[in-house]
């Protein structure tokens, strides 16, 4: 190669691909391809999102300090162990930064979201992937795997795109397991969501222990994606390792003001959580009587399994295309090698009513 030559493990990234966000042709789009909040953000959102055009001469807070201490008062957790970040990616990219290297290792779960080999490559880390049961995350599969080149294990929990989680027990066990070292990364961008009594979002393992962090996004339940707003809570070492490499305004101010005003709006969150269980619970039962496997899932997405319907030749695709011409938008899941599946995501009930009708006619003809 002539010319710059990217650092080692650049190269042997693939590409992020997000969900499609066009249909030429369709006079209207059903986008459930990327888990966006089926309500979109709340209105207090937007209100302090539009309030603040006045002030965009001006350099954001770098600290995030309003956006920090809404979350804690949200949650009753300290703000100085809270760093806000573009997105959760760019928290997540940092601690592979901060914690990962050339000669080290990234472990995480085979069908675990995409973005953590990402970051493991990107700083020239290996990237090493624990095989699931069932499409869901192995507590020993994942411990076999440490070693002492182990620096970071990334969990999704619940996991995109499998839907599946593990217990608040099965985290403190996969955390038990791992020496002192390795840094648990908890990312529960769908913990809003979830209201099972086994679950936990790893809150408490974060204030028991320095080598946990539990990330969390603005861009699923709060459906703030397009301003890029995330945040980790972490023990006080990691929060400053983290504020040293962050840049220093990496967080806008209108994604501070409209985060705040979506934090507090409670209320919106409660209604999100309650719409979706009830349309996933709906759908789920309209996908399994058209003969389809629907994974179980305690998120805003399920992956609907095409393997038992297609037999040999499984192959979902033919079901996405018919989707696609009617506007209706879902993602392709080879790349995460589940081929045979599609993950949908929980929208309104009229939008649910389309994907089934399009499934039925998939189905039948
Ligand atoms: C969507 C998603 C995120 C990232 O969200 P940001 O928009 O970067 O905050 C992180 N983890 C998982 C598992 C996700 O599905």
């Amino acid at each position: 190669m002539t010319g710059p030559i990217p650092n080692p493990g650049i190269l042997d990234i693939a590409p992020y691909v997000g969900g499609e966000a066009h249909a030429p042709g369709a006079d209207r789009l059903i986008r459930l391809a990327s888990n966006e909040g089926a309500l979109g953000p709340s209105p207090k959102a937007m209100e302090a999102y539009r309030n603040l055009t006045g002030e965009l001469h001006r350099y954001p807070d770098g600290t995030a300090k309003a956006l920090r201490e809404a979350i804690g008062r949200r949650y009753g957790y300290d703000p100085a162990r809270i760093v806000c970040g573009a997105g959760s990616d760019e928290l997540l990219q940092l601690l592979a930064k901060c914690y990962a290297g050339p000669g080290t290792e990234v472990l995480y779960s085979r069908h675990g979201f995409l973005i953590y080999p990402i970051a493991a490559k990107s700083v020239g880390a290996t990237a090493v992937a624990a095989p699931e049961t069932n499409l869901k995350s192995d507590v020993d599969a994942l411990l076999a795997r440490v070693n002492e080149r182990t620096r970071i294990v990334f969990i999704a929990n619940p996991n995109n795109p499998t839907g599946s989680y593990l217990t608040a027990r099965e985290l403190t066990r996969l955390h038990a397991g791992l020496p002192e070292h390795v840094l648990l990364v908890i990312d529960a961008a769908y913990a809003e969501f979830v209201r099972t009594n086994d679950y936990s979002s790893g809150a408490e393992l974060v204030e028991s222990f320095p080598n946990v962090v539990m990330t969390r996004t603005f861009s699923k339940i709060y459906a703030l994606g397009g301003l890029r707003l995330g945040w980790a809570y972490c023990s006080s070492n990691v929060a400053d390792v983290l504020n040293r490499v962050r840049g220093p305004f990496n967080i806008s101010s209108s994604a501070i003001a409209a985060g705040v005003a979506a934090m507090e709006d409670v209320e919106f969150v409660e209604k999100s959580r309650i719409l979706n269980d009830e349309n996933r619970n709906w759908f789920v039962e309209q996908v399994q009587a058209l003969g389809l496997k629907v994974h179980p899932s305690v998120a805003n997405f399920v992956l609907v399994d095409f393997s038992e319907q297609l037999g040999q030749k499984a192959d979902p695709e033919a079901a996405r295309q018919l989707l696609k011409s009617r506007g209706i938008l879902v993602r392709q899941m080879s790349s995460y090698g589940l081929g045979n599946c599609l993950r949908i995501s929980i929208g309104l009930r009229e939008e649910m009513e389309q994907v089934v009708k399009g499934l039925a006619d998939w189905v039948h003809g």
